[in-house]
């Protein structure tokens, strides 16, 4: 495990050819003598703390490997709370990898090692520059897969979540002090719990406690997105239908990092949600052995979807053969009909919910691709189905699975605490005790308490160079 403090270099622009490309150095705390060796090693010079200078950046020999600007942070006011140098040349990959090197060898003598992936930003957070839900956050917006995740992504990097966090962790600290005084004097228990209206301040946190979560459930379906598997015989309309439904928005798309990219995904968004959509259009009974193995795939990624839109023809209504694909619709995925091509049967645009014997809910939406007409009552379906709630994403922060997962064990320890006081006002100690689980879980998402494990895990998956 490498150390905390080793001074650490990494290319902090994305790898390929750019304007410009940035090499960072983050030296450590104390690692003042580390950074005036590199900066006099790179530019000749003793760099003005926070001033842009432009000089050449030098090798061994004193040969000029590029030109650009040069900056130092001195500790602590620095992305990483460390002494941290920048050197700003051109963005090809060759010229910064030698900057790169050359800092790797100037810095011999004090350790700098090439950084790890996210290790600038694990430095921030050990360093109280941020929280570990800020930190998330600054991956997450670097991720984010639509303009609506990054600015919610924005939100929780600005500390929005992290507030919320704290002030429910204030509110169950404060609640706490009050009981476990009351413990030291068991003779006054009996009255407590009405006299400083105890579960009236617990119904108050369970209620901020449940606003966080139903926000948080918005984030995380923001940041995640819906998987969406497209089926349907060919030339019912399943490429129109697509492009109708991304429309112009397609354009501030992109992939989300770390899925499956080939010709048979691609992400659209709605309302900002991005949709992942899986196209089943390949899945025929194949010979060859490289498309079977495509196939199976695809069929894997069904299974795991989170909805599927089974597209007919609205002339010709569902046929032998779109009951033969809808027998491999995995049971617990629900399913929703679209039947294309209204402007040749003229009926309306509409939607039908009703029950069905292999499934608890079917949806049946009538459109036209080619119209537009009935696109928008299935947008609104398909928000309806992810479970999106929020009218403007203005107000929701960016938020991950982990974090659900604390909130809604904090929110059971919360029930618990009251199912105590409600059973037995005498016990206080554990009604304390649910209490100081719930702040322990709420703890863990601004990351109060964390394991080296979790660190890993959450830095891990960061690009390098941040
Ligand atoms: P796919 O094979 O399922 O992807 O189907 P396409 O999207 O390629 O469409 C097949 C044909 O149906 C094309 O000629 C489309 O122009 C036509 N089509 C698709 N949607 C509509 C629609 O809503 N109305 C009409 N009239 N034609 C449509």
């Amino acid at each position: 495990m490498p150390s905390d403090s080793d001074p650490i270099v990494a290319i902090a622009t994305a790898s390929g050819r750019g304007g410009i490309g940035v090499v960072r150095v983050s030296t450590g705390r104390a690692g003042e003598p580390a950074a005036r060796a590199l900066m006099l090693a790179l530019t000749g010079q003793a760099l003005v703390a926070r001033h842009a200078s432009y000089l050449p950046f030098l090798d061994g020999n004193g040969a000029v490997l590029d030109r650009g600007i040069a900056l130092y942070f001195p500790a602590p006011h620095s992305y990483t709370g460390e002494h941290v140098l920048e050197f700003q040349g051109h963005g090809g990959p060759v010229v910064l990898q030698l900057i790169l090197q050359r800092c790797i060898e100037a810095g011999h003598a004090f350790g700098v090692r090439v950084a790890e992936p996210g290790e600038f930003t694990r430095r921030a957070f050990l360093n109280d520059k941020l929280d570990l839900a800020q930190a998330e956050a600054v991956a997450d917006l670097i991720e984010a897969s639509t303009a609506a995740a990054a600015r919610s992504a924005s939100r929780s990097l600005s500390g929005a979540f992290s507030r919320a966090v704290h002030a429910l962790v204030d509110d169950v600290v404060a609640l706490r002090v009050l009981v476990e005084a009351t413990l030291d004097f068991p003779e006054e228990d009996i009255d407590f719990l009405e006299a400083a209206n105890a579960r009236g301040k617990l119904a108050h946190i369970r209620a901020q406690l449940a606003c966080a979560l139903a926000q948080a459930r918005q984030g995380a379906l923001l940041r995640a997105g819906l998987s969406v598997v497209l089926a349907g015989l060919p030339n019912v309309g399943k490429s129109s239908l697509l492009n109708a439904l991304a429309g112009a928005e397609l354009a501030i798309v992109t992939p989300v990092a770390g899925t499956t990219r080939d010709r048979i995904t691609q992400t659209i968004q709605i309302e900002g949600i991005p949709l992942h959509i899986i196209d089943t259009a390949g899945l025929r009974d194949a010979q060859d052995e490289v498309e079977k193995i495509g196939i199976e795939r695809t069929w894997g990624e069904i299974a795991r979807a989170d909805l599927v839109l089974h597209l007919l023809d609205a002339q010709t209504g569902i046929t032998p053969e779109d009951d033969a694909i809808a027998t491999r619709f995995p049971a617990h995925v629900p399913v929703l009909r679209v039947f294309n091509k209204t402007d040749l049967t003229g009926e309306p645009p509409s939607v039908q919910r009703h029950q069905n014997a292999q499934r608890d809910m079917v949806c049946d939406v009538r459109l036209s691709a080619k119209t537009g007409q009935g696109l928008a009552l299935l947008r609104a379906e398909l928000l309806r189905l992810a479970g999106w709630q929020a009218s403007d994403t203005q107000d929701v922060y960016l938020a991950r699975e982990r974090h659900l997962v604390a909130l809604r064990a904090a929110a059971a320890h919360l029930a618990q605490a009251d199912a105590h006081a409600q059973q037995n006002a005498h016990a206080l100690d554990l009604f304390a005790e649910e209490l100081r689980l719930a702040q322990h879980e709420l703890g863990a998402i601004t990351g109060e308490q964390t394991s080296d494990d979790l660190l890993g895990e959450i830095f891990g998956r960061f690009c390098i160079g941040k």
